[in-house]
């Protein structure tokens, strides 16, 4: 009981003072007390700590979408530690988590249960996934192991580093205002992208393509896309969908710091495709009962 209330307070504190902060920086702004230094320093943290979680965070480690070099795969995890969004391994497990129920019971963050379950409310009700049930393979993996253990110092980093480069305005912009950003970005993927949007794959669940969390999320809002191919390194499917993080895959690849990057077949993308984009929601097939998939091959749901 006390740790549920502790667990609450730490919650609702990582949530709510980035958000203050937010309104502080926005009223600083207008006082002109804001300089480019700390928006270049926003900029930049958001993009590097945004990009450990959909890169490393994400498509590496819950998906295994490529084989990363070992120190790319350090780097990756580290800056997915540095949002604040729990360490790799619970990230990992509740992520799996998610794709093995979508949409339906069992599911940590679905719209089902209220667009504001979706985005943020989930995180009150302590739904964490078990890695030891949802992501055994991670459990023996030392660098994952290693970056999960110490993410306390990755979280105090992520803040020190923008105030020794620029001092409190550069912890405000660089440290509590991204970290804001990056919430908002992450949990509009669980809840915009499983509400709102275009979808061209049918899937057993509720899931969208929605341009805008497509951009800010360097690709993530291709949701549809990636709820039909999970394992693909690239959420962005045509050459008009934005996905900075598939290019970033790509770009390690060329250069001999990722292997085996999983891309999906021009002939399963044409079979899977309705060809015709709907916005209409697919009521899920029939539900698979949670202790079904739980006792399943968790694999299953990556492929
Ligand atoms: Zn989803
Ligand atoms: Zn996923």
């Amino acid at each position: 009981m006390h740790s549920k209330t502790l667990y609450k307070a730490i919650m609702l504190l990582v949530v709510v003072v980035p958000f203050l902060a937010t309104v502080l920086a926005i009223y600083l702004l207008w006082a002109r007390a804001v300089n480019w230094p700390d928006l270049a320093l926003l900029a930049t943290l958001y993009s590097l700590i945004a990009l450990g979680v959909t890169i490393g965070y994400h498509r590496m480690l819950t998906h295994r979408s490529f084989r990363p070099h070992p120190v790319v795969k350090l780097v990756l995890l580290v800056l997915g530690s540095m949002s604040l969004e729990g360490s790799a391994l619970s990230w990992a497990a509740t992520h799996i988590k998610h794709h093995a129920h979508s949409d339906r019971e069992g599911d940590p963050h679905s719209p089902i249960e209220g667009f504001f379950h979706a985005h943020m409310g989930w995180l009150f009700r302590e739904s964490m996934a078990d890695p030891n049930v949802y992501c055994r393979n991670l459990v023996k993996d030392p660098i994952v192991v290693f970056v999960s253990r110490t993410f306390l110092l990755w979280v105090a980093l992520s803040l020190v580093i923008p105030f020794l480069i620029g001092g409190w305005t550069g912890l405000l912009w660089g440290g509590l205002v991204r970290i804001f950003l990056t919430h908002h970005v992450t949990w509009s993927v669980n809840s915009v992208c499983h509400t709102f949007g275009k979808r061209e794959f049918e899937t057993n669940d509720r899931s969208h393509n929605e341009w805008l969390v497509g951009l800010l999320g360097f690709g993530e809002g291709w949701h549809n896309n990636h709820h039909a191919f999970p394992r693909s390194a690239f959420h962005g499917l045509h050459w008009w969908q934005f996905d900075l993080s598939g290019y970033i895959i790509w770009t390690l690849e060329r250069l001999g710091l990722a292997r085996e990057v999983y891309r999906v077949s021009p002939v399963s993308l044409s079979r899977r495709s309705t060809h015709k984009q709907k916005s209409a929601v697919t009521v899920p097939a029939t539900p698979v009962p949670v202790e079904e998939v739980e006792n399943s091959q968790v694999d299953k749901v990556l492929i």
